[in-house]
């Protein structure tokens, strides 16, 4: 989907002369980004009081996106916040990022500047420096890789290995959202395959496909857990589904769990929406990939503390590990939790 109308060939730039044109007038904004573009590495300060955090994603079109609904600008953004989430999820704050791109001829000069206001305005939200990349052109369609480096001292650093039995397990924000608008954009485009007079029906989604094309991280939430003098025992971003990002944390804390569903935050849009689809609203909100909101789990004695919080909600807790993974369904009855991501689901 490619919004500006005027085609300049990356061929006739060149390699260097489309770098410039993308990243030109970018400005630096953390003290320790010491240098940016421009040399044969970014260099960036390094406190012996503090550690840092570094991360990395791959996206390829045709597995992680589809372009015939994401617009080239969401793209950019999405990637950066799915990967400063996880700089967020070890309690870390980021700093710089770097970004690579492979494209094939199939995109313009103005397809990358979308692709890159994208990049910048998620850089600008989350006070992040773009320090770097690298640029080639590939055969067929678009890979984008971000790197993420941040910074935390070492005490705050929070793993996925810290719950510990009868903790109280929370979650931010809303759950199953994302999934659903992709839900949506998928039946769109087939109805559009099918017939391209057919103008796509996505009004009444606008929330949906909002978390789904342009999520944001969850770090005002950490702030607020800072704030009231709580530090999560465990703490995991939730990208490919709460139910698999559970078993992460209980696998590495050696840990059981108890979810209640009725607990679980899922929005009004979300819920109906999973109705209409013939879906049951929880195993959405458990399946359902690409929220971007955290996971954590905490000390019953942080319990009043939590509750004042706005937008986090305590889901379940947990268990000795022989107790195994559960959840308790609005009548009461007791399943056991699948492992599922939403990828197979
Ligand atoms: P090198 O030959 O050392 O790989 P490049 O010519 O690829 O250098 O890159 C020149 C400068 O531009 C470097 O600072 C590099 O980090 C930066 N850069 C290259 N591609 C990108 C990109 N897609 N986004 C941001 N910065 C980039
Ligand atoms: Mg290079």
């Amino acid at each position: 989907m490619f919004e500006n109308n005027s085609r300049t060939e990356i061929s006739d730039l060149g390699e260097f002369g489309l770098i410039k044109r993308l990243t030109e007038g970018n400005e630096l904004k953390n003290a320790s980004s010491l240098k940016g573009i421009g040399d044969d590495c970014a260099v960036v300060d390094a406190t012996s009081d503090t550690k840092k955090v570094i991360t990395t994603d791959l996206l390829v079109e045709g597995v992680h996106f589809d372009l015939s609904y994401t617009p080239l600008k969401h793209l950019g953004y999405k990637a950066v916040v799915a990967n400063l989430s996880d700089v967020f999820a070890m309690n870390a704050i980021p700093e710089q990022i770097l970004v690579s791109v492979a494209m094939s001829n199939r995109f313009s000069v103005e397809a990358m500047e979308e692709l890159y206001d994208g990049i910048y305005l998620a850089c600008d939200k989350y006070k992040v420096d773009l320090v770097g990349g690298d640029t080639s052109n590939t055969k067929q369609g678009l890979t984008i890789s971000i790197t993420a480096i941040g910074v935390a001292a070492e005490e705050d650093i929070i793993y996925r290995n810290g719950a510990k039995e009868n903790d109280l397990i929370c979650v931010t924000g809303d759950l199953g959202a994302a999934y659903m608008g992709l839900q949506i954009l998928e039946r769109e485009k087939r109805i559009f395959l099918e017939n391209p007079n057919i103008q796509p029906d996505i009004q009444n989604y606008d929330f949906i496909i909002g978390k789904q094309l342009k999520p944001e991280c969850a770090n005002k939430e950490l702030e607020a857990l800072k704030l009231a003098g709580i530090k999560p025992t465990s703490l995991i971003d939730i990208s490919d589904g709460l139910a698999s990002e559970l078993f992460h944390i209980a696998e590495q804390s050696n840990v059981g769990v108890i979810i209640y569903e009725e607990k679980l935050p899922i929005d009004q849009q979300t819920f109906d929406v999973a109705l209409e689809m013939n879906l049951n609203p929880p195993t959405v909100a458990f399946s359902g990939g690409e929220d971007y909101e955290l996971l954590f789990t905490i000390s019953q004695s942080d319990f009043e503390k939590v509750k004042a919080i706005k937008d986090i909600h305590i889901i379940g807790y947990c268990t000795p590990v022989s107790e195994g993974m559960f959840s308790y369904t609005k009548s009461g009855t007791k399943i056991s939790l699948e492992k599922q991501g939403y990828k197979a689901f």
